[in-house]
């Protein structure tokens, strides 16, 4: 039995984690959930998996769990703090990373620093602090699988290879929901056109980034550090069937390639069940039904973010915090309808243009640069609305 507990649980990647883990209860017993401010869907996640702690984001909400389960033997935990608390668990083996933004990178540290494996799906935390993350796995002897459906399929193509063999890598994209957009019609797109996905069923934010395509841009980044590549070898492809999720080329020319179903329950339970496999119950995927796998370039000046990213990809520097931190702030504006989607892009441009570079070496170098760029970022949001 191999004991898991879930940062995020009741988001998309979460309740997919949970239902993965439900189908394969034979190998893994959740011990811990830290979940936001839905205490609904944490009262049901709690009755069926009984696990031994539980983190909420604010405390009253804490509090009122507390006394609603106090006939458990549950602890009940709050904040930051308490997300830690449930990334460290002391007999947990693996800790599923999915709280969404740079909040998820204190409680993914911890996870790190308690030498567990990762299921890795908060990407932002990659994309602010990779190289931080990466040289404290190798010290504290942390294993981290990423969930992202791309670089999960980078991860299983490069399993039996190595680096140096490999001339670039590419991540494809579905394109989002305006993929066949005139450009001059983008300025009216709506929230619910925006959140509405053709391919992914997932959460508001990163539903938002793949409209914008900054996902993808975010995605570049992560690679960057996940795999030890270099800005050069990273490509993306637009891919609207989102059936090939990455393709990696070798020196000598070969190139291989992830395909599965569009469902995020195949990168989680690969993540969960690595280095072995199990038997999904997932329906087999039908490329005769499919037909046609089609590729095209990205449109760099529909989205615009793309071009931003791979600059940002090649500074790197504290850059890469200061377009995470822009970006999830005109996000944060767009789902309140304070701003035109357009308008997110015209933010984030701005603030990461006025962006002066230095380095970051720890948290306190990240967390300042982002506190920073999210106070420049708010200003210039009042300025519009
Ligand atoms: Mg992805």
């Amino acid at each position: 039995m191999e004991n898991i507990a879930i940062l995020g649980s009741t988001g998309s990647i979460g309740c997919n984690s949970l239902d993965v883990i439900n189908k394969l209860n034979h190998r893994f017993k959740v011990v811990g959930l830290a979940a936001g401010r839905n205490t609904k869907l944490l009262d049901e996640q709690v009755e069926k998996f009984r696990p031994e702690i539980v983190s909420l984001e604010r405390e009253e909400d804490a509090e009122e769990f507390r006394r609603k389960h106090k006939s458990k033997s549950i602890q009940v935990t709050f904040g930051q703090d308490g997300a830690e608390e449930v990334a460290s668990l002391k007999n947990c083996d693996i800790v599923v990373s999915a709280i969404t933004g740079i909040n998820g990178l204190r409680p993914t540290l911890a996870a790190v620093k308690s030498g567990k494996k990762i299921a890795l799906a908060n990407k932002e935390s990659m994309v602010v602090a990779g190289h931080l993350i990466k040289a404290t796995a190798r010290e504290y002897g942390a294993v981290i699988i990423p969930v992202d459906s791309e670089h999960s399929g980078v991860f299983q193509c490069l399993a039996k290879e190595q680096i140096k063999d490999v001339r670039k890598v590419i991540l494809t994209a579905s394109g989002g929901p305006f993929f066949e957009r005139a450009h001059q019609e983008m300025e009216n797109i709506s929230l619910e056109e925006a959140l509405n996905h053709p391919r992914w069923k997932m959460g508001k934010k990163v539903t938002i980034d793949s409209a914008t395509l900054m996902n993808k841009g975010l995605e570049l980044i992560e690679a960057r550090w996940l795999f030890d590549l270099e800005p050069h070898q990273l490509e993306i492809l637009i891919h609207p069937q989102s059936i090939v999720h990455s393709l990696v080329e070798m020196h000598d020319g070969s190139v291989l390639a992830q395909l599965s179903p569009t469902d995020m329950r195949v990168p989680i339970q690969y993540a969960l069940t690595y280095p072995e496999r199990e038997d999904s119950l997932m329906p087999s995927l039908d490329l005769s039904k499919i037909k046609a796998l089609e590729f095209f370039e990205a449109d760099v000046e529909k989205f615009p973010l793309i071009k931003l990213a791979r600059f940002v990809l090649e500074e790197g520097g504290s850059y890469p915090v200061a377009i995470n931190a822009s970006n999830e702030a005109a996000v944060s504006a767009f789902l309140n309808k304070r701003i035109k989607f357009t308008e997110i892009s015209d933010v984030v441009a701005e603030v990461v243009e006025n962006h002066q570079k230095r380095e970051v070496e720890n948290l306190e170098d990240i967390f300042c640069v982002d506190r920073e760029t999210r106070e420049k970022t708010r200003n210039l949001l009042k300025e519009r609305t």
